[in-house]
């Protein structure tokens, strides 16, 4: 028998991602195959994102189209929560189920396309790395599901539960195996960073004959000693990633902190109930920067939540001259189905929300801008993307890919994704920056 194929269709963020991985890499183990396209496909599963409404229009319309050209889906991931939405939508669906429920995916397969693995189990079907969607070079792992907090714009909590830390060994040993696979770069992922190994009260794993604390600034000591990349993102400002910045100044963890503020204003932080509303981020920001100059900071926020006054969204304003983040992502507030904050009064209105917007961009790209200029004629690292005819396209330390700018080095189609090589940069606009190697 031959093995069925299945065709996958994966949406969503990074960490939707790392559950599209470890469902493929359950189902190729078994010996199933995967189809790059609908009509080749036994069944199609489709990870949905329903995080902001968009998100979930996006994840209806990817089902609908699965439905369309294939018929035979099974649907998992965020929006999985609201079946009955799904099911009204597209009752064709054959099954549904939420987030990281990987055994349901994979049993909702074996039901629609049953395999007896015939295959010889000594053939290595999956890569020891496991199955990456991501190019070679630089995978994500997730270090934790969930989230302890209960920010009011947010459904995670209610979609994914509270926080479950992964015990160091077990990311330490998968952190292994993607360098030993040829990968350069290490996102580490979660929904929220500096509070990894907190539920689990922070125990020791054993890597490499030695105890390695469930808790982040071990967990990064020890990345660090991989020789490889490594990135944080969805970190907190709080007290205990102080510790993790002499680590950047080291060299031993990227330079770089993704750290989603969402607003400045301590009322609106309050009205949001973000981690860490009530630390001086600007005084800790100074700080690290003390111990690590070259520290790169990316963020995201929210204008026109509701109740933001002008005077709140001036504080946010003034938050941003000051701090001088490096790069710097903004989003109107949309309401989510099931999210507190749909409560609060005083929304505002949308005219203004799009008036804050602009004004946010314009602050924000002057200081970006500024801040690529600044680094025209010095020489930085450069990990290699892609190679088009035009020459290799890259990322410096301050950029995570996907989301932070680009750098283009011109002419040198010899180069190859994965290789880190010296350039010096000559040209600069808000976002990219165009550099020539340096032998
Ligand atoms: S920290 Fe807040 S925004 Fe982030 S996942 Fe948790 S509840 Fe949602």
């Amino acid at each position: 028998m031959n093995a069925p194929k299945v065709g996958f269709v994966s949406l969503g963020c990074p960490k939707a991602l790392v559950d599209s991985e470890r469902i493929l890499t359950q189902l190729r183990t078994e010996g199933y195959e995967i189809s790059s396209s609908y009509d080749n496909a036994d069944v199609v599963v489709v990870n949905t994102c329903g995080f902001i409404d968009s998100a979930k229009a996006e994840s209806l319309d990817a089902i609908g189209e699965a439905i369309k050209e294939n018929g035979r889906v099974i649907v998992t991931g965020c929006l999985g929560v609201n079946a009955d939405e799904i099911r009204e939508l597209h009752p064709q669906v054959l099954t549904v189920t939420g987030p990281q429920a990987y055994e349901a995916v994979v049993g909702a397969v074996h039901e629609h396309a049953p395999y007896q693995a015939t295959h010889d189990p000594f053939i290595n079907l999956v890569p020891p790395q496991g199955i990456k969607l991501t190019p070679r070079h630089y995978a994500y792992v997730k270090i934790s599901e969930g989230c302890n907090h209960r920010c009011t714009f947010c459904i995670i909590p209610s979609l994914r539960g509270d926080l479950v830390s992964r015990k160091a060994d077990e990311v330490m040993n998968e952190a292994e195996r993607l360098v030993t696979a040829g990968v350069k770069e290490l996102l580490i992922v979660s929904q929220d960073t500096s509070a990894y190994g907190v539920d689990l009260k922070y125990p020791l794993g054993f890597w490499k004959g030695r105890p390695v604390k469930t808790r982040l600034l071990e967990l990064a000591e020890a990345l660090g000693e991989l020789g490889v990349w490594v990135r944080l993102h969805y970190v907190y400002p709080y007290p205990s990633v102080d510790k993790v910045i002499p680590l950047m100044a080291q060299g031993k963890i990227l330079p770089y902190l993704d750290i989603p503020f969402q607003h400045a204003s301590p009322r609106v932080l309050k009205a949001m109930k973000r981690p860490a509303h009530a630390e001086n981020t600007l005084e800790r920001i100074r700080a690290w920067k003390e111990i690590c100059p070259e520290l790169v900071i990316r963020s995201t926020f929210i204008v026109g939540f509701p109740g933001e006054t002008e005077e709140d969204f001036q504080i946010l304003l003034d938050f941003l001259e000051e701090a001088q983040l490096d790069r710097v992502g903004c989003f109107q507030y949309s309401p989510v189905d099931g999210a507190t904050a749909n409560e609060i009064a005083d929304p505002v209105p949308d005219e203004i929300k799009q008036e804050r917007w602009d004004r946010f961009m314009a602050v924000q790209a002057k200081i970006s801008a500024a801040k690529l200029q600044a680094k025209i004629g010095s020489v930085i690292d450069v990990i290699i993307d892609e190679v088009v005819e035009e020459g290799a396209v890259g990322r410096s330390k301050a950029d995570a890919p996907e989301i932070d700018g680009q750098v283009f080095i011109d002419n040198a189609t010899h180069l190859q994704p994965g290789m880190i090589v010296k350039a010096k940069v000559v040209d600069a606009d808000e976002y990219d920056l165009w550099a020539d190697l340096v032998d």
